[in-house]
């Protein structure tokens, strides 16, 4: 099963971008596949063309403080299509891969329409929780210059939360909500357990800071 991803890595290699970003790499693509794999195992779908939608759904990447960041999955779906168009892949598989990776992100604002749209959102998300999402989340704010957390009141008891600035704001003003906006039912399932770690940590990093 993970045959159609690896097979397709390699032969992609020279196209798939190389930046300098630890959360936007390819162990991120590969953490995605594997999830994808595993919500597919449970709900069926197309194994190739989801393969190619992990594969592909970064494949541009703009900076999370960029202000083209909503253009990003648009742009990826863009160049995905080019570039498996140009290899001889079948035009609805390659319109069914663009909108899988045009609609996976959250700042693009569309709905995913088809199963694989489905899973390849649910399994980049459940990459934003859990334990690695925790080293994404203090990754990503080192990268913009954020601070761990507001020194008098991290958890923005008294002040609206500002996950620019902090670092732990982003946990309640994003993370610990991910989990409600899952498409499929495997991808919920992971997601509620995932989202228990980011919670257990929230709680015991606040009680450390005292
Ligand atoms: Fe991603």
């Amino acid at each position: 099963m993970s045959d159609a991803f690896f097979a397709l890595e390699t032969e992609l290699a020279a196209e798939l971008p190389v930046g300098d970003d630890g959360a936007h790499d390819m162990a991120h693509v590969r953490r995605v596949w594997a999830n994808a794999r595993r919500i597919a195992q449970r709900e069926g779908g197309d194994i190739g063309l989801l393969a190619a939608a992990v594969l592909l759904h970064d494949c541009v990447h703009v900076e999370k403080s960029s202000s083209l960041r909503s253009q990003a999955s648009r742009l990826a779906a863009e160049r995905a299509a080019a570039l498996l168009a140009a290899r001889g892949w079948a035009a609805e598989r390659v319109a069914a891969i663009a909108h899988a990776i045009a609609a996976h992100s959250f700042s693009a604002g569309l709905t995913p329409e088809t199963l694989e749209a489905k899973i390849l959102q649910d399994a980049d998300r459940l990459d934003a929780i859990g334990y690695i999402g925790i080293a994404r989340c203090f990754y990503t704010a080192g990268r913009m210059g954020s601070a761990l957390y507001h020194p008098a009141d991290p958890s923005a008891a008294h002040r609206p939360l500002d996950d620019r600035a902090y670092a732990l704001d982003h946990f309640r003003a994003k993370l610990l909500k991910l989990a409600d906006g899952f498409q499929t039912a495997t991808g919920a399932r992971l997601a509620a357990e995932r989202t228990r770690a980011l919670a257990e940590f929230v709680g015991a990093f606040e009680a450390e800071i005292g």
